[in-house]
């Protein structure tokens, strides 16, 4: 008989339930005003990856936005383990969550009074863009609709629910048959794309934006692999006009690791494959990603 969370788990209040029964509260301020933060941690074969760069991002995260669900590092920790655990998912997407929560004052406008709480979900490993696709090679629009928010009114660094630009942007996408968009900042420069990083190679040097972008742990992981291969690097504005003379472009997320893009509005890369630093990009990474050095088993039943 299949497992009862074979379709994912869900961590609510110290108890593991099927995810088609975790919700919250109809008037929690993450729902009401995406008052929320969340992270994403990958577990392949059966460990978690650089579980602790994770932990760290969502604890700054509820930290900058003045997040207390009483609940410590140890314990959050202790709470996905045991989650996965009864999952039994090998290769997982696990999300851990921190939201706002209700006013314990009725009517209370006042952030401070709500009762801020913790939960977390998994379920069978998310892939950004489908394996298919990107064997046949993915696409991307840069979007001109729509415009990434400015950094200094939504923090992209803290990972955030405030998904109105990526979706009126993925929108504009589909409707034109590109796979996914990546979005600007208001200065025509590349910034990300719904749930990656992007990054451009043009004779060894690899670009990659430094700001309008939440800091993906793929990313920094991309950035240590460059550095490794002896690449030149430069975190930076990245404009649009250099982004497409580009010969290689690819993006970075914990949903599928490195993946090439082989057209990008009109703009064919590589002779529509992965380019070669790509590739060599990708085998580090997905070497990465299976080393101890990197990896937390979890202890299954
Ligand atoms: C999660 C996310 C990424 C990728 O971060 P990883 O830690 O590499 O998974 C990039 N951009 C946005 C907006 C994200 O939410």
């Amino acid at each position: 008989m299949a497992n009862q969370f074979s379709l994912g788990a869900a961590w609510m209040k110290g108890r593991i339930i099927p995810i088609s029964e975790a919700s919250i509260p109809i008037n929690d301020w993450g729902l009401v005003h995406s008052d929320i933060t969340y992270d994403v941690v990958p577990v392949w074969n059966g460990s978690f990856f650089r579980i602790d760069d994770y932990l760290d991002r969502f604890e700054a995260s509820m930290a900058a936005l003045r997040l207390d669900p009483k609940i410590n590092r140890k314990q959050i920790k202790g709470a996905i383990t045991a989650m996965v655990i009864a999952s039994e998912l090998r290769e997982s997407y696990v999300a851990m969550v921190c939201s706002r929560g209700t006013p314990q004052v009725a009517g209370s406008r006042d952030p401070r009074d709500c009762l801020n709480h913790f939960y977390a979900w998994c379920v069978p490993y998310v892939h950004v863009i489908k394996p298919d696709i990107v064997k046949i090679g993915a696409s991307a629009l840069i979007a001109t609709g729509v415009k990434r928010i400015p950094y200094d009114s939504v923090n992209p660094i803290i990972k955030n629910y405030h998904w109105g630009d990526f979706t009126q942007g993925l929108f504009e996408a589909k409707d034109n048959n590109y796979e996914t968009v990546i979005l600007t900042d208001q200065n025509e420069n590349i910034t990300e794309g719904p749930g990656f990083n992007v990054f451009c190679i043009k004779n060894g040097l690899l670009v990659t934006a430094d700001h309008g972008v939440l800091e993906g742990i793929s990313r920094k992981t991309v950035l240590e692999i460059a550095a490794s291969l002896g690449l030149n690097i430069q975190i930076r504005d990245l404009p649009v006009s250099e982004f497409l003379e580009a010969d290689e472009v690819f993006i970075s997320t914990s949903g599928g690791g490195v993946i090439p893009l082989v057209k990008v509005n009109n703009t064919i890369f590589a002779n529509g494959t992965c380019g070669p630093v790509t590739d060599k990009i990708y085998r580090t990474y997905w070497d990465w990603f299976k080393s101890p050095k990197y990896q937390t088993r979890i202890e299954y039943k």
